[in-house]
């Protein structure tokens, strides 16, 4: 994707203030590898995803929940498939627009939002369990795809 301004980000996220969004250094960022951005507050709690979406801007903001109870099992993010054997994945929630606050969805999804690295196996720990023999453009595409499936269910996509 572009790479985006923080002016951009403040944008897209208008209620949110600076230490709420507690984003990361832009600066450190490789834009041309990520198929969405995605980061991490300090806090571990919370969460925000921006993807480029016919010209515009998707958001959500989530909560994060890691859990490390309980025993280990493989378990696959539901973005981009990457298949970690034991832990590697968080529940990330957000309610879904104009509901109230009433009802929420959520997905496991890789616990640091790097889903656009795992699939280009640009990180340095061991790559997924169960490999695929997709092509990387395969999986970009159904990396999108479920990112915008989740948009879709919060209702933040843009009327069509
Ligand atoms: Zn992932």
């Amino acid at each position: 994707m572009l790479p985006l301004t923080l002016k951009d980000i403040r944008t897209e996220f208008r209620s949110a203030s600076m230490a709420e969004l507690g984003l990361p250094d832009l600066q450190n960022i490789d834009w041309a590898v990520l198929d969405y951005f995605g980061w991490i507050h300090q806090s571990g709690s919370s969460a925000f995803v921006i993807m480029p979406v016919e010209e515009e801007f998707s958001t959500l903001r989530l909560g994060r929940i890691v859990s490390n109870s309980g025993r280990p099992r493989t378990r696959m993010c539901s973005w981009c498939h990457h298949v970690y054997r034991s832990r590697g994945t968080a529940l990330f929630r957000t309610t879904v627009r104009g509901s109230d606050g009433r009802r929420s969805i959520g997905n496991h999804i890789c616990r640091n939002l790097d889903c656009s690295l795992r699939i280009r196996n640009l990180t340095s720990d061991p790559p997924t369990y169960l490999p695929e023999t997709l092509h990387i453009q395969r999986k970009i595409s159904r990396l999108q795809a479920s990112v915008l499936t989740f948009m879709s269910r919060a209702k933040v996509l843009p009327e069509s």
